[in-house]
């Protein structure tokens, strides 16, 4: 037994996903992989929120100290010379636990105090419940007479009118207060059981995952499970919920391609199961055609990289709002003429979104489609860019009339592959047709690294040691355009398989 290990709040977190997940994170982190870049994005996310926070508070006193015992006896000196508003007060509990508030409060020194978590999250949930209880228990335990308990989150209806506005950019959750002494004694009882597994280094709980779907695993079970089947199980198909993978598994099914003739599935995991079983494509030719008989000439092949942050950086913007920075459209000619075309914002300290909807403006015609890869996201981007540019809203609202999901064929079965393996992605399907288009040949393959390299190359105040910007800025036009170009192939594609013919004149050419 190792009793110097204090439990943290991160600890009991980690024990609720499986307490041989939160054993792994103590003891073996050779076998977690690295973060991805979604969860340091978010963690960047709840520091930058927090710091923002603080500000409506300006006599408080910064703890901010990592070591528990330095932390804890900081908050006591502090507390002691008279703070009565800490950021990061920690304590560390006789029987070894540790924990930090974000803001530790009271009115006057010898009055009850109030706990306040901040989080980067528009909304409170259970997690942030059982996290606030956690505080709770912990700094009662310390000796500290808690009053009252909140969380204040960011208010999704907030939107930025110059200045932020703090008062209304947060909002207070006190019903926590209440939950926290309801469910007190079940929180109580998992901190004691997370402490016993993190301190015990010999006894590693088991991995339980190896029926569970795909969504319910940590990052470890491979590890855990080096020689786990992949590829067509019953644990790829699409969509599959914990019911219906376990009645597969019930009979001993593993293969997709066995997958009892009885057992229900929706459409598109019925075409993921026959596509595999055959392992041939289908196509359904007059339903195809009709899909494409509805583009109207000059064709917009067009696509948006945004990018968005809890506390909205610019006016009529609201906290995760997605706002474009750049775009790429590829114009399609009756004649089969192709031409490109594309915008990238690169200026710091102004909102791209009036440059940005005056650029499609000049790029965009007042006819033919408008296509893209699920609508559902260009559509909103433009509905909120008419909001923010109304003199522009006509042209912007009319692009949502003149658009073409080129996604449809994929997502309702008219074309169905099975390397798609049941995925309607654009980075599915683009293989199949132009294995000769990459992503992983650029240096930005990913949507989630362009966000991030053009964040910062344009809003932070430096870009990280080694990050051309300008280099950058090539980069993220290379992506974008071939997001469109992929378009551009696939569309040529459909026509093939519908037996329609489509010359692209100047395909191979442009890039
Ligand atoms: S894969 Fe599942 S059971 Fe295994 S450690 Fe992770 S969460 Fe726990």
């Amino acid at each position: 037994m190792r009793q110097s290990i204090h439990l943290t709040q991160t600890d009991v977190l980690n024990y609720r996903t499986c307490p041989a997940y939160a054993w792994a994170m103590r003891h073996r982190p050779d076998i977690v992989p690295p973060d991805p870049e979604h969860v340091l994005r978010r963690d960047d996310d709840e520091r930058r929120v927090e710091s923002v926070a603080r500000r409506r508070f300006p006599e408080g006193v910064a703890i901010d100290l990592d070591d528990p015992a330095e932390a804890s006896r900081a908050t006591e000196l502090a507390i002691a010379a008279g703070a009565c508003v800490l950021f990061g007060a920690s304590v560390l509990t006789a029987g070894g636990v540790y924990a930090r508030a974000d803001i530790l409060h009271r009115d006057a020194p010898g009055a009850d105090w109030t706990l306040i978590e901040v989080t980067a999250s528009t909304s409170v949930d259970a997690e942030l419940r059982r996290n606030i209880t956690y505080l709770r228990i912990a700094f009662t335990q310390a000796g500290f007479s808690i009053r009252r308990a909140e969380v204040h989150h960011l208010d999704k209806r907030y939107r930025r009118n110059g200045h932020l506005d703090l008062q209304h950019l947060f909002r207070a959750d006190g019903s926590v207060t209440a939950w926290s002494e309801e469910h007190w004694s079940a929180v109580e009882s998992d901190m004691e059981s997370s402490l016993r597994v993190i301190r015990d280094a010999d006894q590693r709980p088991a991995c339980g995952c190896r029926s569970k779907t795909r969504g319910r695993r940590c990052p470890t079970f491979n590890a855990f499970h080096p020689a786990f089947p992949a590829g067509d199980t019953v644990f790829d198909l699409v969509s599959i919920n914990q019911k219906r993978l376990d009645e597969a598994l019930t009979r001993g099914v593993v293969r997709l391609a066995d997958w009892p003739s009885d057992l229900k599935l929706s459409p598109r995991q019925r075409w993921q199961v026959d596509a595999v079983r055959t392992g041939a494509e289908r196509v359904r030719r007059d339903p195809l055609r009709q899909f494409l008989d509805t583009v109207q000439f000059p064709c917009y092949f067009l696509d948006y990289e945004t990018y968005q942050t809890p506390v909205p950086l610019f006016g009529g913007v609201g906290p995760y709002q997605q706002v474009p920075f750049q775009y790429s459209v590829h114009i399609l000619h009756e004649d089969g003429e192709l031409e490109h075309r594309e915008f990238l914002w690169t200026e710091s300290g102004r909102s791209s979104m009036r440059p940005i909807a005056e650029a499609l403006r000049r790029d965009i015609g007042d006819d033919g489609s408008v296509l893209v890869w699920w609508k559902g996201f260009e559509g909103r981007r433009n509905q909120e860019m008419a909001e923010a540019v109304p003199d522009l809203a006509d042209f912007l609202l009319g692009l949502n009339t003149r658009m073409v999901d080129l996604m449809e064929p994929v997502s309702t079965g008219l074309w169905v592959h099975p390397d798609f393996g049941g995925s309607t992605s654009i980075k599915k399907v683009l293989p199949v047709v132009a294995p000769d288009l990459a992503y992983d040949e650029l240096e930005i393959g990913h949507g989630s690294v362009a966000t991030l390299r053009w964040k910062q190359c344009v809003v932070d105040d430096s870009p990280p040691h080694g990050i051309d910007p300008q280099e950058a800025f090539d980069h993220l036009r290379a992506y974008c355009r071939l997001d469109t170009l992929a378009m551009v192939r696939i569309w040529d594609h459909l026509h093939a398989l519908a037996g329609v013919d489509q010359r692209i004149a100047t395909l191979s050419g442009v890039s």
